[in-house]
């Protein structure tokens, strides 16, 4: 048996409930990892609110986190029992253990700690694919970035800082503006106090974003469209606020691009996996990333941790320590 925090319907922060679970010997090609430290995300609200569907009731919550491998199934090469690994894209997280298809894991460097691991896999990885993925970030690039304080958002402060590119971030407080600047924002702005499209039209001189990634959904739609140039990209990878509405293709003006991607899609296979946490990793070995975990919470309090996410309370990363 292990403790982990489950869902059994979906719901508001009190349907997460600690249980007793019984863990059975890792499948094949699966091996079971004791968990030093539990990353949470946002994503973990969308799926037990009911926004994203699981598969199946009850399920153990939370897409994240690092550990030691302490037993194998059949048929895995990669692995051996005492390594060290991290994972960013597989539900079940929320569990003082948890079994593992050994292809969605890579190794921990010594460099990073479980806690950092835990608190950047999923975050940090989202940065890399929107950066060198979606769209090509280089010291040409004029971007907005919303929510910039946040776990993704620190991430991208300093990433985007790294190539070189103009970043504008928007926030909700005065504090979380001090953090994103301190972490290398360009320009940033307090979206509760000031018109955001009005300001970035200031900052570009009226010509517009080359790209704007938006994490905010319902209330920054379509005013994040009127922060672009003619054919710039508007990624919506996220939806904090609520989803963004069915709308009309006209509203892209003629020229912009719309895509709605998903680290689990830039992720999809072994190596895509590898290649993107490779780079994640060599960037925090080298100090351009570092991690900020703010929260960590007991896995008891995961109530607590989802009610401070949805309450704009936290910064940077959370975690959760079993
Ligand atoms: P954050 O730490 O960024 O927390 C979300 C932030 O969104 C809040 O702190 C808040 O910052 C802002 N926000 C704006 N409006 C609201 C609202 N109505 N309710 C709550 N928060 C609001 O979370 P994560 O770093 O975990 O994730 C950031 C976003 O990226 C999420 O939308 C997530 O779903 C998305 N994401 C998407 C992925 C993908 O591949 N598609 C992968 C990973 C994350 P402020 O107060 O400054 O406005």
């Amino acid at each position: 048996m292990v403790r982990a925090i489950r869902i059994h319907a979906t719901g508001g922060p009190e349907v997460l409930r600690l249980d007793d679970v019984e863990l059975p010997p890792p499948g094949p090609g699966e091996v079971r990892i004791r968990q030093r430290a539990i990353g949470l995300n946002f994503i973990d609200t969308y799926q037990r609110s009911g926004l994203y569907k699981l598969a199946a009731l009850p399920a153990v919550l939370g897409m994240e986190g690092a550990g030691d491998v302490v037993a194998m199934g059949d048929g895995v090469a990669d692995f051996s029992v005492g390594d060290r690994v991290a994972y960013g894209t597989e539900l079940g997280g929320y569990a003082e253990a948890r079994n593992i298809r050994a292809d969605r894991i890579v190794p921990l460097p010594y460099v990073v700690s479980y806690e950092t691991a835990a608190a950047m896999m999923l975050q940090g990885m989202t940065v890399r694919y929107l950066f060198r993925e979606t769209f090509e970030v280089g010291p040409q690039t004029v971007m907005l970035f919303h929510a910039a304080a946040g776990g993704v958002g620190l991430i991208a402060c300093q990433w985007a800082k790294a190539l070189g590119a103009t970043m504008i971030g928007t926030v909700g407080s005065p504090e979380k503006a001090e953090l994103a600047r301190a972490h290398g924002c360009t320009h940033v702005i307090d979206y509760r106090t000031e018109n955001f499209v009005e300001r970035v039209r200031e900052i570009t001189n009226g010509r517009g974003c080359d790209v704007v990634y938006d994490s905010i959904g319902r209330d920054t739609f379509p005013q994040s469209l009127d922060c672009l140039k003619p054919k710039g990209l508007w990624v919506s990878f996220g939806n904090a606020s609520g989803p963004v509405p069915p709308f009309d293709l006209t509203q892209l003006k003629g020229s912009l691009y719309a895509t709605r991607p998903s680290l689990m899609a830039y992720t999809a296979t072994a190596q895509q996996l590898r290649a993107n946490a490779a780079d994640l990793f060599a960037h925090v070995a080298a100090e351009r990333i570092s991690i900020r975990v703010n929260q960590t919470y007991p896995l008891a309090d995961a109530q607590r941790a989802h009610r401070d996410m949805e309450g704009r309370k936290t910064t940077g990363s959370s975690i959760l320590v079993a």
